[in-house]
């Protein structure tokens, strides 16, 4: 089947090691008022989606016709997911920064897990049962309930104090360290890790 669409998809990176955090790096560079936006649409959102594995190519193909059919609402859910997305951002950043995190924040957190829960069920697996999120093919918002999820068992077990931030000043990535010596720095080395260290390099042999 032939599908224009997705020759202009982005290839997205998942480093941050948990659902929520990857989410978060849909964003970067971020400075007062500004974010490097790598969602940018409906759409992105959905293949973001798929390439987290949050939703199969079937879902994909039935939440793209419907965000077709109801642009207003696709808007409106592309919308809501950055407002999500930058609130746990946030939270995150501030928790890594030892700085408190604000109310608005975890309500706007809080109001998509109140939409989602209700979702959540207990399915029968191959192998005993397993939690499953059940929902409507045409519930565009749907791929936002187990992002909240992650965000909100993340903030409540003791791996929240693995979380960092990249340390290359202006990415704004953030990831779990699980690391043995809890030494990771950089989103990745290739991006931010080579950067950092080109540009030490640099001061060094300008200052020698
Ligand atoms: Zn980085």
């Amino acid at each position: 089947m032939m599908d224009v669409a997705l020759d202009t998809t982005p290839t997205y990176k998942f480093v941050g090691g948990w659902l929520c955090l990857d989410f978060c790096n849909t964003g970067e560079n971020r400075e007062a008022g500004y974010v490097g936006e790598l969602l940018g649409s409906y759409q992105n959102l959905l293949a973001w989606s798929q390439q987290a594995g949050l939703l199969g190519a079937s879902e994909i193909r039935s939440l793209s016709m419907a965000a077709d059919q109801r642009p207003a609402e696709a808007q409106a859910v592309y919308q809501q997911a950055t407002r999500l997305r930058e609130a746990l951002y946030r939270l995150f950043s501030a928790i890594v920064h030892g700085r408190a995190a604000a109310n608005e924040d975890l309500a706007e957190l809080n109001t998509v897990l109140a939409q989602g829960l209700g979702h959540l069920a207990v399915q029968q697996a191959e192998q005993g049962f397993g939690w499953v999120w059940r929902s409507d093919a045409a519930d565009l918002a749907q791929m936002l309930w187990p992002i909240a999820h992650s965000a909100a068992e993340l903030l409540t077990q003791p791996n929240l104090q693995r979380v960092h931030e990249c340390e290359n000043g202006h990415c704004s990535w953030l990831f779990l360290d699980l690391s043995r010596n809890h030494s990771r720095r950089w989103c990745t080395m290739e991006d931010c890790g080579n950067v950092v260290k080109a540009r030490r390099h640099r001061q060094k042999r300008q200052t020698t």
